[in-house]
């Protein structure tokens, strides 16, 4: 190729158009006439060329990307160890169906899933195409495991968009709205939320583990599934303690506890995997998002005998583990080695907390600055109470956005933006994002 690709593409934000710019609002036309209403926009733009940190459109703007796609290019767009070998892989084959025949960069996502994933106990993987096939295979497994049924989920948690995942997803507006009825044997209980119960570990745990034997039973629950630190919910991190006590209590009651490390996963938060802040070591846990650099991939790890009490044939789906795919996952999960990104993550998150602590001294409507890593996040509250702020990230985004900046929300309420940067975006241009993002906040809020 002889066009610059990916992080050889200039690392610069700069605005030549009005936002939406003609070709954009051209497409957006197009769009009204094929694509179905249902579907959201986050930013009024498309895409033409992306990598390292920056997003450029087809008018020429090139933005700063601080979303990644939610958590998947952490390597960057158009990484190149994953072009290569998309490239090489899409010349020797495109599919057999692993069930069919199999082929190595299959056995070799799963021989680095089971390495990299928490615990050093022995592991064993099956990949399929996205986070909600990945979640929904993890119960399968569990239950068929177990010989239970009872599923045990927590407020704020988000978990997918199919029938059972979108059941076990908290928020209402917009994933399950008019989609009913969901899936019998889920149960919601609380979770740690530091900001809004005040409670330390132990005791959110308590109060977690106490509803499920009091309203469900323990010895009837097959799997209880939690995000480490809560994605779509707000980047909720718990207080230390409660994960590691979940993890006991399912340990002590035959429960598979589950983490899902969808958005979490591979160098996000400073880790291989958001678990491994307090030691935590899962029974199963699922991953996506960053696993593969922008390509449909989807994994599902755990202890040997739980993935192997499912009987001959009970796993698996027609593309699940496609060989492009997984050949992209090889070149991600190579770069992330090679430019140890997890360090990266540490690093990015110490800029952005930085820059995030300096703004709360400026403005009384946030609330919280919270996070770990590269997922660090903002939620904004009526000054001196936590009545959340909803309409404020949104307009915030939105006049980012005609800057140049790429910044998503999040959060039960609406009230929370969500920072994810590619792990590969360099000093200046984070340090410029963030300098926009706080101006901007400034601005809406009239400080
Ligand atoms: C995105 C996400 C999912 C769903 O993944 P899809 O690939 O969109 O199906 C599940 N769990 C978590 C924590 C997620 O962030």
């Amino acid at each position: 190729m002889s066009e610059p690709f990916g992080p050889e593409l200039p690392q610069v934000r700069k605005i030549v158009t009005e936002i939406p710019g003609p070709r954009s609002r051209a497409l957006s036309e197009r769009r009204k006439h094929a694509v179905s209403a249902a579907l959201g926009a986050a930013v009024p733009i498309y895409a033409d060329r992306a990598g390292g940190g920056v997003m450029i459109d087809v008018d020429g703007n090139s933005f700063i990307d601080m979303g990644s796609g939610i958590a998947v290019t952490n390597v960057g767009n158009s990484a190149p160890l994953v072009a290569e070998n998309v490239t090489d892989q899409v010349h020797r084959l495109t599919h057999t169906c692993f069930m069919v025949a199999g082929y190595e960069p299959y056995i070799e996502v799963c021989e680095q899933l089971n390495d990299l994933t928490p615990g050093d106990h022995e592991k064993h993987s099956a990949l399929f195409n996205s986070g909600a096939e990945a979640v929904e295979n993890a119960i399968k497994v569990a239950r068929a495991h177990t010989g239970r049924h009872a599923v045990v989920v927590f407020e704020h948690a988000y978990h997918g968009r199919t029938n059972l995942t979108m059941g076990m997803t908290a928020k209402n507006m917009p994933y399950k709205e008019s989609f009913g009825p969901f899936s019998p044997e889920v149960y919601r209980v609380p979770t740690s939320y530091p900001l809004r119960d005040g409670l330390d570990g132990a005791q959110a745990a308590e109060r977690s583990l106490k509803r499920v034997e009091f309203e469900v039973g323990a010895h009837n629950v097959a799997a209880l599934m939690i995000e480490p630190i809560k994605g779509e919910g707000g980047f909720i991190v718990p207080a230390e303690g409660f994960l590691p006590a979940l993890q006991e209590w399912c340990t002590a009651n035959g429960v598979v506890f589950i983490a899902d490390e969808i958005q979490t996963g591979f160098g996000r938060t400073g880790e291989w995997f958001a678990c491994d802040h307090e030691g935590v070591v899962p029974d199963v846990i699922t991953t996506a998002k960053g696993i593969a650099g922008g390509f449909p991939l989807a994994g599902v790890t755990g202890r040997a005998e739980i993935m192997d009490a499912v009987h001959v044939g009970g796993l698996g789906g027609t593309y699940g583990g496609n060989p492009v795919a997984c050949a992209a996952a090889l070149g991600a999960i190579r770069t992330m080695k090679e430019q140890d990104l997890a360090a990266r993550a540490v690093r990015i998150g110490d800029i952005m907390r930085q820059k995030l602590t300096d703004l709360q001294g400026k403005t009384d409507v946030i609330a919280e600055v919270r996070g770990r890593g590269a997922m660090m996040a903002i939620e904004f509250a009526e000054p001196g109470t936590l009545a959340p702020l909803a309409d404020l990230p949104k307009a915030v985004a939105g006049a980012c956005a005609q800057q140049g900046v790429v910044i998503l929300t999040a959060g039960t309420y609406g009230n929370v933006i969500r920072l994810l940067p590619p792990l590969v975006i360099g000093d200046d241009l984070l340090i410029e994002a963030m300098d926009i993002l706080c101006d901007t906040i400034l601005a809406e809020v009239g400080a």
